[in-house]
């Protein structure tokens, strides 16, 4: 998820894309570049870091001109560096390229246009396509606008891009699938920007980018824009009315709001790529060098903490359930400091929103130290944790900013599924059937996300009632009591109410002794996965006259006629619920702590990546 900004027109292009990109900082901070076009050509400059790393770098070098696009970037394809950083030029250095977004068919046409003596000079995605619409353009010689077009249609993945060609100082080409792109319309003059934040400031009449739509950009012509299938569209110029800090979070009122709402795209991002079409077959490209290990290994120990360390657990439930792998989930911090029994034998996963941990890194270099296979699962490219490990997933899930963890949670369970799928298929441990309806199941989540989403009303009527409390209890069974540690955690987190996560068979064990009428408990009591049990346990906190909030399966009737109130679910998998069941869980935090007045993206005393031990 990169930040992209472009202009054309009468004024200076440099100021005006660094100062869009600053604001573009929250999706991305990994590098930072511009391709400036002049009458002498145009000057690329980059720099790893931050846009104020490129502000220091560009100082002194030429970098006027009437015309250019800068990039914010959040690698997923190549470490972040310079070399990575955009914009990447295709072969001969006329074009330039920014792009957002994964280019998922990149491999193949890269190893296609090597035999035709392309060169990249990057480990990215957005290079290949540089050089295919090159490739187009020379042997098809047609136009840049048509070349992107040619070239898009061969593309496979997601993408914002925008592109222009030395000389050429009155125009650039921009396209959008599935990423973000808004063209503010000037008076002869054209911005161009992944959200309104960078534009707002000079104009609001702007153009939204379609799905699938290609804009030629002249600040001498009107706008034109066709589809990818060379449909002829009319632009559609709409004033905006929204203040700079809404555009910034995409509307919402909190980075944690617009995270959660972001998560059937994270899913769907994830995913990508990762789940072949026809066949269903699982690519894992981080690890596959290291399949055989993991099949046969002794045992998975999975180091993390906090959030990570619940989606740990989840992946627990589902390594040992469907890949017959004997699995432990330890906290980094307690692992390191036992004199653990590391073998060589045993491989360890390392589970890390940030990469950066500083004991999930530290435990990890001791299991490296041991001989163990280290592996990984980070949202952030390049960051320590991947560069130690000898392979791993990333979840892609973009930049998370709220504090309290929500998107990188739920797409690293999504991460530890697909691990689990494909080594449960490659080990023999699961038949194909039960594959295919699961993998069928995985890829229908991001719309029953969606509409998980849609109780959030419901959920704001829930957190009224309850917001003045000083205790919750959440119960779970099975794969839902990670979902239960979770939710207890997320609402501690940022509402500082005190909250504990409990085994639900567990809870008359001590925690029942803390049930009256002032203690809300809410418990996870989907359809599948110990419904009967779970039945029973809600009976015994209903007789100590406890205030139950139920999360169920759609159409249930038992548990609403027991539960004061009972959010539903879709239907699906047991092993895919903590999918959908996590998310009520982090609306009724957001909406708690929203309403005791606490600051739910940076709740006090916490920090989003801990580097401390
Ligand atoms: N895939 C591109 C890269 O790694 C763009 C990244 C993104 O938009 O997230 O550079």
């Amino acid at each position: 998820m990169c930040g992209i900004v472009g202009y054309v027109g009468g004024k200076e292009a440099y100021p005006i894309i660094i100062k869009g990109l600053k604001r573009l900082e929250y999706r991305g901070y990994d590098s930072a570049g511009v391709s400036i076009g002049n009458t002498k050509g145009i000057a690329l400059l980059k720099q790893k870091g931050k846009v104020s790393d490129l502000e220091a770098y560009t100082e002194g070098r030429e970098k006027s001109g009437s015309i250019g696009i800068g990039h914010t970037r959040w690698a997923t394809h190549g470490v972040p560096n310079q070399v990575n950083a955009h914009p990447h030029l295709s072969g001969d250095g006329k074009l330039s390229l920014i792009h957002n977004g994964i280019i998922e068919n990149y491999d193949s046409i890269k190893k296609a246009l090597q035999s035709k003596g392309h060169i990249f000079n990057s480990d990215t995605d957005t290079e290949v396509l540089i050089h295919l619409i090159e490739n187009i353009k020379n042997h098809e010689q047609v136009n840049l606008f048509e070349s992107v077009r040619i070239a898009l249609s061969e593309v496979i993945g997601a993408y914002a891009i925008v592109v222009m060609e030395e000389g050429v100082n009155n125009e650039f080409i921009a396209a959008r699938k599935g990423s973000p792109l808004v063209i503010g319309v000037g008076r002869d003059e054209y911005y161009i920007a992944s959200d309104a934040s960078p534009i707002i400031e000079y104009t609001n009449e702007v153009v939204y980018l379609e799905d699938g739509e290609i804009a030629r950009v002249n600040c001498e012509e009107v706008l034109e824009i066709k589809t990818i299938t060379n449909k002829i569209i009319t632009p559609y110029i709409q004033e905006l009315k929204l203040s700079l800090d809404t555009i910034e979070k995409g509307g919402f009122s909190h980075f944690m709001l617009k995270e959660i709402y972001e998560q059937p795209k994270s899913i769907l991002d994830t995913m990508r790529g990762r789940i072949d079409t026809e066949s269903k077959e699982i690519k894992l490209g981080g690890i596959s060098d290291y399949e055989q290990k993991i099949i046969n290994a002794d045992r998975i120990i999975i180091v993390a903490c906090g959030t990570s360390w619940h989606a740990g657990l989840i992946g627990e439930y589902l390594l040992e359930d469907l890949a017959r792998i004997p699995v432990e989930v330890e906290y980094a911090s307690e692992f390191r400091y036992r004199n653990p029994i590391i073998r060589e034998t045993d491989v360890v996963l390392a589970i890390s929103q940030s990469g950066e941990t500083a004991d999930t890194l530290a435990a990890l270099a001791l299991a490296k130290q041991k001989g163990a296979t280290v592996l990984g699962i980070c949202n952030v490219v390049g960051s320590s944790i991947p560069r130690l490990t000898d392979g791993g997933i990333y979840t892609h899930a973009g930049p998370e900013i709220g504090v309290a963890s929500t998107k990188a949670f739920t797409t690293q369970v999504v991460v530890l599924t697909l691990m689990s799928l494909r080594i449960a298929k490659q080990k023999g441990t699961l038949s194909n059937t039960n594959y295919h309806q699961l993998i069928t199941q995985l890829e229908l989540i991001p719309e029953k996300v969606e509409r998980v989403l849609q109780t959030n009303d419901q959920i704001e009527k829930i957190a009224k009632q309850f917001k003045d409390v000083s205790n919750f209890l959440y119960l779970g069974r099975g794969y839902n009591f990670p979902v239960a540690l979770e939710g207890a955690l997320k609402l501690k987190e940022i509402s500082y109410i005190h909250a504990e996560g409990y085994p639900a068979a567990e809870m008359k064990h001590g925690p029942i002794a803390l049930i009256d009428a002032d203690m809300p408990i809410v418990v996870i009591a989907t359809k599948k996965g110990n419904y009967e049990k779970i039945l029973s346990n809600i009976q015994e906190v209903k007789s100590r006259g406890g205030r139950l909030i139920a999360i169920v399966t759609e159409g249930d009737k038992t548990v609403k006629e027991l539960a004061d109130y009972c959010i539903e679910i879709p239907n699906c998998f047991e092993e895919l619920t903590p999918l959908l069941s996590n998310i009520p869980l982090q609306l009724l935090s957001y909406h708690i702590a929203l309403m005791r007045g606490c600051n739910v993206d940076q709740p006090r005393n916490l920090a989003k990546s801990v580097t401390v031990e």
